[in-house]
C-alpha cells in the first residue's frame, strides 16, 4: 500500500537529539528551543515565536490571551480540524461557523460581517492546504469592528499572502509540527505574536502562569505565579528534532511543490473533462504544497474513487466532518451563515498521498487514479 502520509526525516534529527542528551538540558527552553525560536522569528519576522507542544496548545494560548469569557463568540470556518473550535470552547466561548469559498475552501470573507454580533470577540481564520485566506478583506472587516484576527496556520508554514508569511498577518498565529504537516517534530507547534503587546503575557501563560522566563533572563530575582496558564512548552528532545527539520524547510517545501505540480499537471485533462475540480491558488498567494486535493462530482463518486485506489494499493483519504454538524459542534457552537458549500465540499474532497519520497510511486498513482476516474 502506498500510504497517504509518511513522515520525512532530514537525517540530522538523531545527532541533534544526541547533542541535546549530551547537553544535559531536557526540559523546555534550552539551546535547541532558542535556535527554533530564532529561526521562526527570522523566517516569519514575527516579533515573538514560542514553541508549544502542539498547534492545539498554541490556539489555546491564543484563546487565553484574548481573555475570552463564557458566551463570547469567535467567528471561524466549520470546515476545519476540531482544535480550531476546541481552543475557544474551552474558555466557554461560542464558535460561530461561517461557510467557505468553493475555490480555496477557505472561510468566505463576504459572509463574515453578517455573522458579527455584539458578543463577537475575534475572527479565527484557517489557511486550508497552506493557501491563504483573503486577508486584506478580513483584516479590513476586523479593523472596522475592532476585532483581533487569529490565524490557524497549522498547515501554513512557509506560505505567504502578498509577501507576508502566514501566521503573522493577524494578531496571533499558530503553526503545527505534527507528523502529518510539512515540517515536523512528531507532536509540536508554535505561537507567533505579530506585535510585542501579547509577547510578555504569552511567555507567562506558556510557563504555567509564572514569570519564570523573566527570572531566567535575570529580569526579576524570584519567580512566582502571576497569571493563569499551563505547561504549553515542548522539551528539548522535541526541539532538537525540530531544529533539524527547520534547517531543511526551504528544500522540503521545494520538493513538495514539485510533487504538487506533478499532481496538478496530471489532473488537468480530468479537470477539462469535468471529472474533477483541481485546487485554486489565488493571485498573491504563495503556497507550501501542504496538500493535493481533488473535488469529485459527488459523495458516491468520491467513495468509488477512494475504494478503487485502495484496491490498486493507493491510500487516499477525505476529511473534516463539518464542525457545525458534529455532536460537540452542535453543543458548543452555532452556524453563523448557510453551510451549503461546507456540506457539499466535505462530501466531495479527497486528499492524495503527498510526502517526500512519493515521487517514485507517482506513475502508479496516476495510472490507478486514471482508471478510477474513467470508471466513475
Ligand atoms: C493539524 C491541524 C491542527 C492541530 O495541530 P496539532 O499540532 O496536531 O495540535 C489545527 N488546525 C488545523 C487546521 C490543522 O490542520
Amino acid at each position: 500500500m502506498i500510504p497517504f502520509n509518511k513522515p520525512y526525516m532530514t537525517g540530522r534529527e538523531l545527532s541533534y537529539i544526541a547533542q541535546a542528551h549530551a547537553n544535559g538540558h531536557l526540559s523546555g527552553d534550552g539551546p535547541y528551543t532558542k535556535q527554533c525560536h530564532a529561526w521562526l522569528r527570522e523566517s516569519t519576522r514575527a516579533s515573538t515565536a514560542l514553541l508549544t507542544h502542539s498547534c492545539t496548545a498554541a490556539l489555546e494560548m491564543a484563546a487565553l490571551l484574548l481573555n475570552l469569557q463564557p458566551g463570547d463568540e469567535v467567528i471561524m470556518p466549520s470546515y476545519t480540524f476540531v482544535s480550531t473550535a476546541n481552543a475557544f470552547a474551552l474558555r466557554g466561548a461560542v464558535p460561530v461557523f461561517v461557510d467557505i469559498r468553493d475555490d480555496t475552501l477557505n472561510i468566505d470573507q463576504t459572509l463574515i460581517e453578517d455573522a458579527i454580533t455584539p458578543r463577537t470577540k475575534a475572527i479565527c481564520v484557517v489557511h486550508y492546504a497552506g493557501v491563504a485566506c483573503e486577508m486584506d478583506a478580513i483584516t479590513a472587516i476586523a479593523e472596522a469592528h475592532g476585532l483581533p484576527v487569529i490565524e490557524d496556520a497549522a498547515q501554513g508554514i512557509m506560505s505567504t499572502y502578498r509577501g507576508a508569511p502566514l501566521g503573522t498577518i493577524g494578531e496571533l498565529g499558530a503553526f503545527s509540527f505534527h507528523e502529518t504537516k510539512n515540517i515536523i517534530s512528531g507532536e509540536g507547534g508554535a505561537l507567533l505574536c505579530r506585535k510585542a503587546e501579547y509577547a510578555e503575557r504569552a511567555e507567562i501563560i506558556r510557563e504555567k502562569g509564572t514569570n519564570r522566563s523573566r527570572f531566567f533572563r535575570g529580569q526579576v530575582d524570584k519567580y512566582t505565579w502571576v497569571d493563569i496558564g499551563s505547561s504549553f512548552l515542548p522539551g528539548e528532545i522535541t526541539a532538537a528534532f525540530l531544529s533539524a527539520q527547520l534547517e531543511e524547510a526551504e528544500a522540503i517545501t521545494q520538493r513538495r511543490l514539485d510533487i504538487w505540480r506533478r499532481y496538478h499537471d496530471w489532473a488537468s485533462d480530468h479537470a477539462v473533462a469535468g471529472r474533477v475540480i483541481r485546487p485554486t491558488i489565488p493571485d498573491g498567494c504563495v503556497h507550501n504544497a501542504h496538500m493535493y486535493y481533488l473535488l469529485l462530482p459527488s459523495l458516491e463518486a468520491r467513495t468509488h474513487f477512494i475504494q478503487s485506489l485502495r484496491a490498486q494499493g493507493v491510500q487516499a483519504v477525505f476529511h473534516y466532518i463539518p464542525l457545525h454538524s458534529s455532536p460537540a459542534g452542535r453543543m458548543h457552537g452555532r452556524a453563523g451563515s448557510s453551510m451549503a458549500v461546507t456540506d457539499d465540499i466535505s462530501d466531495r474532497v479527497v486528499r492524495m498521498p503527498l510526502w517526500i519520497g512519493v515521487e517514485e510511486h507517482l506513475p502508479h498513482i496516476f495510472e490507478a487514479a486514471d482508471q478510477a476516474l474513467y470508471a466513475i
